[in-house]
């Protein structure tokens, strides 16, 4: 018999087989028994989630002879054509490979016709965000005033590049990226299935580095059964895959807290003379301090581990280190992973890094300075240095600033009242900067009221959860849009910002900002590639013009706090810009 991949092979063909993804099954399942099915459907999400299969096994519900049902039977023509992906009337078009006017335009003309044989005419389109302008103004006719017969089913990596006006006339659902223990589990399953022989760090391994993609997952699989002959051990999956052992990570984490220069020089020679990519060995670093940071913050989050014994390892750095230490160890982390990109002596770079990162501790966090300032200039005893105490907070970094930072808002009573608000502010920005007559405007935000409904949340993360505190605080701006909230991070946040994308995290910030907000609310992350949004406005050019920022020197240096801060310190001005969050 032909050998199956195992993707295909082990790829769900009901709506319960779908792992990770329990909460767009169960508006899907219940829309189809009260008979209250959408004309359009949207699934965003990463790649490699289930949203192609989905969209499939939602095809085969709508068109099943026996259906509409939940359990499509699998065995009449219907469903066999369209999990063969011949049926006539349901038609999968790339977004990505059709994405001319013309071929939209054909697929529109054949929806004014009646399926051939079928009960509905659906059309996935995958990848929909890359359709051309044109192509999504022919589709609006269409979705305006939609044929009985017709379902659009479309999926999407990149919700964000969709318009507004398809966006309102879809029910979106949210795929979730998939928990590494879901994902363990169900190799687990399939490798028993298969009669394969493989260690239980083996498949962690496997479920580690598929990054919440089930189809990565099973695909790492895949090569690895076909690599080895014998039973499958965890070198053969990170030698496989280009991994780094958990161990090395292991060791690399006890010689920075213990500050082993020695140690840490010992253990990147023999990556290299093992002939290792340091880029992984970075970004296998990253994750394991990602994992140590979600150990010490938010230690119920135990889903996001696989096992017990991992979690005891890691508690173990948890209790070395302070939040504050793992956040700056991570930026770190994410500009060495940022310099090895075009890096000609990768070595160097990560030995510079390891050893700051051995050096961490030792520097004072410049929160912890201003606090000191605060102190200072208010007449009170500074609090003792603490560079490596718990703090959670994260002000905005300035060169210098003409005021105080903004203090955040207490919640205001009719802030949860009234219809949903729609509001953009840029959280970078302290509201004294644009109050200010003799300064540039710096932020879209300017005249928006002080207790923005981000402050407030931020305000109520910081006690109810640290670790969502820490990560939101340095968003740079967030746009409140009916039940979506959408909040931007700058690209230097990356690693940061994707911790929002685990279903567990994700899933308690909507319940804070639901909370908030009195009414459901979804949020979506985006990073801002290159450190700029395409439709955030350009930054005030104050760097760039000499004369301009010369100038803004001279009002800064006249400003009585600066004055104070400078004389403080024995400090000099050496540039003004906007602060960066
Ligand atoms: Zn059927």
């Amino acid at each position: 018999m032909a050998y199956e991949v195992l993707a295909l092979k082990y790829r769900p063909k009901v709506f319960e087989d779908l792992v990770g993804q329990e909460a767009v099954t169960r508006t899907l399942t219940n829309a189809i028994q009260q008979d209250r099915i959408a004309h359009a459907f949207l699934f965003a999400g990463v790649r490699g989630v289930g949203k192609t299969t989905t969209a499939r096994i939602l095809a085969k519900a709508l068109n099943c002879e026996s259906g509409p049902t939940v359990r499509p039977c699998g065995t009449c023509a219907a469903c066999e054509e369209i999990a063969r992906g011949r049926s006539l009337d349901v038609l999968e078009i790339d977004g990505a490979s059709n994405a001319g006017v013309e071929q939209v335009r054909e697929l529109i003309d054949s929806a004014r016709y009646a399926p051939s044989r079928d009960r509905f005419k659906i059309y996935i389109i995958d990848e929909v965000h890359m359709l051309s302008t044109a192509a999504f103004n022919a589709l609006l006719k269409t979705l305006e005033e939609p044929p009985p017969t017709v379902k659009f089913i479309f999926a999407t990596t990149e919700h964000h590049k969709i318009p507004d006006t398809i966006l309102s006339r879809c029910q979106e659902h949210e795929f979730r990226t998939v928990a590494p223990g879901e994902i363990a589990n169900q190799l687990r399953m399939i490798a028993k299935a298969e009669g394969i022989e493989i260690t239980e760090g083996a498949i962690r391994t496997l479920a580690r580095a598929a990054s919440g993609s089930m189809r990565d997952g099973i695909s790492a699989l895949d090569q690895v059964i076909a690599a080895s002959s014998e039973k499958i051990e965890e070198h053969d999956v990170t030698e496989l895959l280009g991994l780094i052992e958990r161990d090395v990570l292991r060791q690399t984490a006890n010689a920075l807290t213990g500050q082993d220069t020695a140690s840490i020089l010992k253990i990147v020679n023999e990556l290299v003379r093992s002939g290792r990519d340091l880029r992984n060995f970075i970004s296998a670093l990253m994750q394991y301090f990602r994992d140590i940071l979600v150990a010490k913050v938010a230690p119920e989050a135990s889903e996001l581990f696989e096992l017990p014994d991992e979690t005891a390892g890691l508690e173990k750095f948890a209790g070395e280190l302070s939040e504050e230490d793992l956040l700056r160890a991570l930026e770190l982390l994410t500009q060495t992973e940022i310099a090895l990109r075009s890096s000609p002596e990768p070595r160097f770079h990560v030995e510079v890094a390891l050893l700051k990162l051995s050096q961490l501790r030792k520097l004072a966090s410049f929160e912890d300075l201003l606090e000191r300032f605060e102190a200072l200039v208010a007449g009170e005893p500074p609090p003792p240095s603490s560079g490596s105490a718990p703090k959670p907070a994260a002000k905005p970094r300035v060169v210098a600033k003409p005021t105080k930072p903004k203090t955040e808002a207490s919640p205001s009573p009719e802030a949860k009242a009234g219809p949903p608000p729609q509001a953009t502010q840029d959280a970078s920005a302290p509201d004294d900067w644009t109050a200010r007559d003799d300064f540039p405007p710096l932020s879209e935000a300017e005249g928006e009221p002080s207790s923005d409904f981000m402050s407030q949340l931020i305000e109520q993360l910081k006690t109810a959860k640290p670790m969502l505190h820490a990560i939101v605080s340095r968003h740079t701006s967030y746009e409140l849009d009916g039940n979506r909230l959408t909040l931007k991070f700058l690209s230097s946040q990356k690693v940061l910002a994707e911790q929002l994308e685990q279903k567990m995290l994700k899933d308690l910030l909507e319940e804070q900002a639901s909370r908030l907000a009195d009414r459901k609310l979804s949020v979506t992350v985006r990073v801002q590639e290159n450190g700029a949004s395409k439709d955030a406005p350009p930054p005030a050019p104050i760097e760039t013009e000499d004369k301009s920022s010369e100038d803004l020197q001279e009002r800064a240096r006249r400003d009585p706090l600066v004055r104070q801060f400078i004389d403080t310190f024995q400090g000099e001005i050496q540039s003004v810009k906007k602060p960066e969050a």
